[in-house]
């Protein structure tokens, strides 16, 4: 065992180590923090509802006749500060990430395994930046035409959009799984 290690940190994360220490790793970003992110807001929610929460778990599985792989589940969740294209007003959608990616190393063989997996493959970095990452994610996660179920004032709204996220929190990942998104 090497001492002295860097720790791990979101924007410096060893992966491999991770996974090889089946360890996990949690925290949370404002959304400033998320440049990207950031600029994908187009309304203002509660600064507290507006952090990103996130986890990733590092895991190495075991494959007969092969080397063992390198994985990491990557959970997020943000509540996006959208604007709802029926009626113009705030929409603030939970969205959640729940997402298993598997590092391999080269360019080559991420993008050769990615082609033919429903999995997310991508090239093992010594550091990987996790804000890049996850501010992939959340931005896949977001709906292409955000909108509410039901455009209705403000005042009787509020409570419904939380009860709309509790029931399909997947929703925007199961139809951008379901084939091209449809812009
Ligand atoms: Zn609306």
């Amino acid at each position: 065992m090497r001492r002295h290690e860097p720790e791990q940190t979101a924007s410096h994360l060893d992966v491999a180590k991770l996974a090889a220490e089946g360890a996990s790793l949690n925290g949370q970003w404002a959304v400033a923090d998320l440049p990207r992110w950031h600029a994908a807001q187009t309304s203002t929610i509660a600064p507290d509802a507006a952090a990103v929460r996130w986890q990733v778990d590092g895991e190495t599985r075991r494959v007969a006749g092969q080397a063992p792989q390198i994985w990491l589940r990557l959970q997020a969740q943000a509540q996006a500060g959208l604007t709802c294209q029926r009626c113009l007003q705030p929409f603030g959608p939970l969205l959640q990430v729940d997402r298993w990616v598997r590092f391999v190393a080269g360019e080559q063989e991420a993008e050769a395994l990615d082609a033919d997996s429903d999995d997310d493959v991508l090239a093992l970095e010594p550091a990987l930046d996790l804000r890049i990452l996850v501010e992939d994610e959340l931005l896949l996660a977001c709906p292409i035409v955000p909108r509410h179920d039901d455009c209705r004032p403000p005042a009787h709204r509020a409570g419904d959009e939380a009860e709309a996220a509790a029931d399909n929190p997947f929703a925007a990942l199961a139809a951008l799984k379901a084939g091209p998104a449809q812009h």
